[in-house]
């Protein structure tokens, strides 16, 4: 029995998503909210916003390197996009799993990916892959006002 991992397994996260502009251009906004909020995560942060590139950048520095960075700069800035903050107990690893691979032929049915995308440059959604860059990306999208905190009625039904 290993009591820190239980707790560390029972962390409350938060994490970044976002639909992408191909998500919102395919009308899939609705569809992808739907898939969290029925999860039984908290929405703190909503919005429909165009993307800068300075932003785009900053969000995907990590993959500056990378021979598809410029492409993806361009996806990313082509149209509004859904941004949002998630909130609860392990909710980066799970939205990463409710999500799907990268590339959405890999992706499992029933994922996002897995089950409304074909190629990885057309993916749909965003989500963050740690609980750091939940943080991070939530103070880089949103500012503080545009946050809320609030208590779902139904967290007595989600957790005993
Ligand atoms: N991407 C791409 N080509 C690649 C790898 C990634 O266009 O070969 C894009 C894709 O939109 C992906 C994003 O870059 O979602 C970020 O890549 P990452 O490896 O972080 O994948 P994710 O965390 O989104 O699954
Ligand atoms: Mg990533």
């Amino acid at each position: 029995f290993l009591p820190h991992l239980v707790a560390s397994m029972e962390q409350v996260e938060e994490t970044y998503i976002m639909v992408k502009p191909d998500g919102v251009q395919r009308g899939l906004v609705g569809e992808i909210i739907s898939r969290f909020e029925k999860k039984g995560f908290r929405l703190t942060g909503l919005k429909l916003f165009q993307c800068p590139k300075e932003l785009a950048e900053e969000h995907y520095k990590d993959l500056k390197t990378k021979s598809f960075f410029p492409k993806l700069i361009n996806y990313i800035t082509s149209g509004p996009v859904v941004c949002m903050a998630w909130e609860g107990v392990g909710a980066v690893a799970s939205a990463r799993k409710l999500i799907g691979s990268t590339n959405p032929l890999q992706a499992e049915p029933g994922t996002i990916r897995g089950d409304l995308a074909v190629q990885t440059g057309r993916n749909v959604v965003h989500g963050s892959d740690s609980p750091e860059n939940g943080k991070r990306e939530i103070a880089l999208w949103f500012k503080e006002g545009e946050l809320c905190q609030w208590t779902a009625v139904q967290a007595p039904w989600l957790r005993e």
